[in-house]
């Protein structure tokens, strides 16, 4: 491998994409490589720099459609321990960028730190979540964070906190190429009382959306308040199909990847849907799951 030579260790060749998706479709990534350490991370990307290869960070995958071709360049998958860490101290939990979304609520909540439970339910990583703002039952992770450590595309560490840090409606400032910890200052809370409603907020999620076995994803924002899900089904896109993907019957936001589907349906459906709100509604549908 001359172009990763002294990193064969990490970096794979031709890796299959698919199966690091909820969508479970799409062709492979031309490297790909999973870091042990934060400084094996910069040494890889200052050697992309330096060889103008594209670098990606990839998450739980759980916003992410590959396309059937594939990617070219550098995938990073930050799924080593060294990326997932979680601490608690006073009022401040912080996480590493691979940490599951999920871990960190539930610590969170276990040391009685409230502010975080309405995302239970979310799936994906801290990263993922920072990267897009993930929001649920009115919260939005961007409120309580206080302080985040990205790697820039040079590999450059760098931070952001207090005023830096803006977040608005799937997106955020915190667009560097990785973002590697971050910190969220919680509000104490009785961990008892914390606990009965982060499982509220997880039961009502898993019964009205699609579960992880129907291989979703989350395809459309809202747009200006309006619910993505209300504009497709007022559209006459209520359980559309292309091939073997199609819109899921729990919400109308999300598109399922049956078996059989390929990248090419999901992408049809998308551009179908795009094109129906268009027409019946005069609103652009703008995609929320990113596509590679
Ligand atoms: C069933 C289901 C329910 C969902 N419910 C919600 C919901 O309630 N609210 C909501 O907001 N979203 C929701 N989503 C969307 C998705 O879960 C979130 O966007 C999630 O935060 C994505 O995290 P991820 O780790 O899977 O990111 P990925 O899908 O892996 O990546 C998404 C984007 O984030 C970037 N990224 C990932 N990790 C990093 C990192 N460490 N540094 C820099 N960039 C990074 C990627 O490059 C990519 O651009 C849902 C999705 C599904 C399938």
């Amino acid at each position: 491998m001359g172009l990763f030579s002294g990193f064969e260790h990490i970096v794979r060749e031709q890796e299959p994409l698919a199966p690091y998706t909820w969508l479970r479709v799409g062709g492979p990534a031309q490297y790909f490589a999973e870091p042990t350490s934060v400084d094996e991370l910069v040494d890889l990307v200052k050697h992309c720099a330096e060889n103008e290869v594209h670098v990606r960070v990839l998450g739980s995958g759980s916003s992410l459609l590959v396309r059937e071709a594939g990617v070219s360049g550098l995938v990073v998958h930050l799924a080593a321990a060294a990326f997932s860490q979680i601490s608690a101290e006073g009022n401040t939990v912080t996480a590493g960028g691979g940490a599951k979304l999920s871990h960190v609520i539930s610590t969170a909540v276990r040391e009685g730190l409230a502010g975080l439970e309405p995302l239970a339910g979310v799936p994906g990583t801290v990263g993922g979540a920072l990267h897009d703002n993930a929001d649920a039952n009115g919260t939005d992770i961007g409120q309580w964070t206080s302080k985040a450590t990205m790697l820039t595309r040079t590999g450059a560490i760098v931070e952001q906190q207090g005023d830096q840090l803006r977040f608005a409606y799937r997106d955020s400032s915190l667009d560097e190429l990785a973002i590697l910890s971050a910190e969220f200052t919680l509000e104490k809370a009785d961990a008892e009382v914390l606990t009965k409603r982060m499982q509220k907020f997880w039961i009502v999620k898993q019964s009205s959306q699609p579960t992880a076995n129907e291989n979703p994803a989350c395809a459309f924002k809202d747009v200006g308040g309006m619910n993505a899900a209300t504009l497709i089904e007022q559209a006459g896109c209520k359980g559309a199909a292309v091939g073997s993907a199609a819109v899921s019957q729990r919400d109308s936001r999300f598109i399922v990847a049956n078996p059989g589907a390929t990248s090419d349906d999901v992408l049809k459906l998308i551009e179908k849907i795009q094109a129906a709100v268009h027409e019946q509604l005069g609103v652009e549908l703008e995609t929320q799951v990113r596509i590679w």
